[in-house]
């Protein structure tokens, strides 16, 4: 093993993801830009355009997971001024990041905080019409348990989205990738934030979940319809599409 939380044991897998996001919050939103040169944010507005929240009309509700400091609510919020966002996250650093920035942009009133677990989200049945998750669901440990919750908590006709990273499997690019992540990031995070370990945490967590067909039939086997999934920027992010019935 590289790196030492490889062999961090699944019962401890959860405090270990927490340390990190401690480490990183005040950090996040910049290292975000810098290691995906800006690219994230391309791939959360193609989330936004697939989700395609109603522009008119109360009552649109949507819950988002691992939410963190509101990148993915904010944009919501801006494309669909009706829209009721909750955002929730293990985090309480990470949404207080989340919480003064929805305050300075004046949206602080239409969004709400939850600290919770997406393994076991403390909200009621069939409450939302949308279930969003980007870049959260690999820093889960049951993956099967939280595609139950998102489940869970859509009404039917309910709509799964979730954006992630994806193993890397073209030829070339592969290698690139490999060679950016295991060193270019890792340096980043040790110039930027003062600390190169989180950000080995993150690239070997990407490395370790499912490729995309098997992720699509997890969110099958969760009881999800009309799954299918989007390849962004050569596959290395990928959107899974998923309906409640
Ligand atoms: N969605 C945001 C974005 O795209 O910028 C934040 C993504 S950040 C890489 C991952 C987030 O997942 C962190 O804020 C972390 O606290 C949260 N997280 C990790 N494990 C979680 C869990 N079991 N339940 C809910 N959130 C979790």
């Amino acid at each position: 093993t590289h790196f030492g939380f490889r062999s961090v044991p699944e019962a401890e897998k959860q405090g270990h993801v927490d340390a990190v996001f401690d480490r990183v919050a005040r950090r996040y939103d910049l290292m975000n830009d810098l290691m995906s040169g800006g690219l994230h944010r391309l791939w959360k507005d193609a989330l936004i355009a697939w989700l395609a929240p109603p522009k008119t009309g109360a009552g649109w509700s949507v819950l988002d997971v691992a939410g963190g400091t509101g990148d993915i609510a904010l944009r919501i919020a801006e494309a669909a001024p009706a829209a009721e966002i909750t955002v929730l996250d293990i985090n309480p650093n990470m949404l207080d990041v989340g919480e003064a920035r929805a305050r300075k942009r004046g949206l602080a009133g239409r969004l709400t905080f939850v600290e919770g677990n997406a393994e076991e989200i403390g909200l009621p049945d069939q409450a939302f019409d949308a279930y969003t998750i980007a870049f959260g669901i690999r820093n889960v440990t049951h993956i099967d348990r939280a595609l139950a919750e998102a489940y869970r908590v859509l009404r039917p006709g309910g709509r799964f989205l979730c954006l992630e990273f994806s193993p890397v499997d073209m030829p070339m690019l592969d290698r690139i990738y490999d060679l950016y992540s295991f060193n270019v990031i890792p340096a980043m995070g040790r110039l930027v934030a003062g600390d190169a370990e989180p950000y080995r945490y993150l690239v070997e967590s990407i490395r370790r979940f499912p490729d995309r067909e098997t992720f699509a039939g997890m969110i099958e086997a969760a009881g999800f319809s009309r799954v299918s999934y989007r390849c962004l920027s050569g596959g290395i992010a990928v959107l899974h599409s998923g309906w409640r019935i």
